[in-house]
């Protein structure tokens, strides 16, 4: 009875503590401007169904793919053991799904080859990191608590993995002892053979207990742990992948989208009768006034998807190894775009959880995110080509631009005589629109 209070009093903090962490990336979400995104719902769900739980852009690269899905496939299936786990925590039973007879058994015997393939795919991704030192994930921005935190996520998982195959082989060897409460039930054909290997048959059924209780503590209380660590790390994306493919760009990647101020004013220019169109008020946001700006100053200025987006970047740095601009040495890495964002929403949401309410500290993503970084996009798109959540950090980058060229008037030397003669001739041209025709008398 006290280990089932126990177990009540761990899955509540957890839960609640879990809750209380999706509600404080959701306001950081919120931080952006609002974007309504609800168009094409069942290319929407089409994609969603192909991107994300079909990972079709992962298996790109077939090896990194396969692992990947492996690990995937095997961590959501096994989860489903999680609800037998935590039935039986509450109520003190044991194998309570055992009703099912050969489904249960069938349940199981999966759960541990899968268990198997999510180890051996950890084991190949630290090798990749580790050992093979996979350039892309040895990047600049990579350094320190990126690395750490995906090696955190590959041990993690061993271990949890590794929990559950100790779990089930001293169950099946208890039950080979015909122990009480351990009924017959389920098959284990990765887990007998660890139990056979390491002779636990031979040990005292008290022993076992131990040893099976150890394991399910550890297995249950680790995935609870790690449902709380993922807020903090780049494997949020495996609550975020999902809605973030639903609602990711469907217009052609290339596709610039028009800023709506500029669109009215360009009109009105063109033509008088057209009246000038208004300035949006200011928004409130976390108790303070955030002006309308040209492009992206900070991530208010940013649309809650390109947030969403940020929360759900998985650092694979596919995207960074696509960049043509990374590629040939320049500072640009569309990863560390979409890093800095999720970072600078994080040190907001920081002042606001400590203060109740923003209060400018003086810095914007311009603080993280240099100007060499910004004009070096070619706005290629490889980056969102790759992407296997469907990230765009090219829109990120293009306000950022725009903030920079329309608010600050900085812009790289080579595009000043460009924009002057946009401004003054309509055109990137030296040339009044008048004489646009004089190449046809020559
Ligand atoms: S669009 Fe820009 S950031 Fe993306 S791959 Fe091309 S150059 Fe790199
Ligand atoms: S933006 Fe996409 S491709 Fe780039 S690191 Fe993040 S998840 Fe990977």
């Amino acid at each position: 009875m006290i280990a089932q209070i126990v177990f009540a009093l761990i899955l509540v903090a957890a839960v609640a503590l879990f809750t209380r962490n999706i509600r404080r990336i959701a306001r950081n979400i919120h931080l952006g401007k609002p974007q309504v995104i609800n168009d094409r719902k069942a290319e929407r769900w089409r994609t969603m169904a192909l991107v994300a739980l079909g990972q079709s852009k992962l298996v790109a690269r077939p090896v990194a793919g396969f692992f990947h899905i492996l690990i995937y496939a095997g961590f959501v299936i096994i989860n489903l053991e999680v609800l037998e786990i935590v039935i039986d925590g509450l109520f003190g039973t044991h194998r309570i799904g055992a009703f099912l007879g050969g489904f249960y058994d069938f349940l199981i015997g999966s759960f541990e080859v899968l268990a198997l393939g999510v180890l051996l795919a950890c084991v190949v991704f630290i090798a990749r990191r580790a050992i093979v030192q996979l350039p892309r994930f040895h990047k600049p921005e990579m350094k320190g608590w990126p690395s750490r935190d995906a090696m955190i996520i590959l041990v993690t998982e061993i271990a949890l993995m590794c929990a559950f195959l100790t779990m089930n082989a001293a169950d099946h060897a208890l039950q080979a002892h015909g122990a009480d409460h351990y009924i017959q039930a389920g098959a284990y054909p990765v887990s007998a053979a660890i139990a056979s290997t390491l002779n636990l048959t031979n040990l005292q059924p008290s022993t076992l207990i131990q040893i099976e209780r150890g394991a399910w503590w550890f297995h249950i209380v680790g995935i609870l742990a790690f449902l709380n660590y993922l807020p903090y790390s780049k494997h949020f994306h495996i609550i975020l992948a999902f809605p973030n493919v639903w609602y990711s760009k469907l217009e052609p990647r290339t596709q610039v989208s028009n800023m709506p101020r500029i669109t009215g004013e360009v009109k009105s220019m063109m033509d008088p009768s057209v009246p000038p169109p208004e300035p949006a008020p200011a928004r409130t946001v976390a108790g303070a006034e955030v002006p309308e700006r040209f492009g992206a100053k900070d991530v208010f200025d940013l649309s809650w998807k390109n947030l969403m987006d940020a929360y759900s970047c998985t650092e694979c740095g596919r995207c960074t190894s696509e960049c043509p601009a990374n590629l040939t040495g320049k500072l640009l890495s569309p990863r560390k775009i979409m890093m800095d964002t999720r970072d600078r929403a994080e040190e907001i949401g920081q002042v606001i959880d400590a203060k109740g309410k923003w209060e400018d500290d003086g810095k914007s993503l311009h603080t993280r995110i240099t100007d060499e970084e910004l004009w070096a996009c070619t706005t290629c798109n490889a980056c969102t080509q790759a992407c296997p959540v469907n990230i765009d950090p090219v829109s990120i980058i293009m306000d950022m631009r725009r903030y920079l060229v329309m608010e600050e008037s900085r812009t790289r030397p080579a595009l000043t005589g460009m924009f002057n003669n946009v401004e003054n001739n309509g055109a990137p041209w030296a040339f009044g629109p008048d004489r646009r025709m004089e190449w046809t008398q020559e």
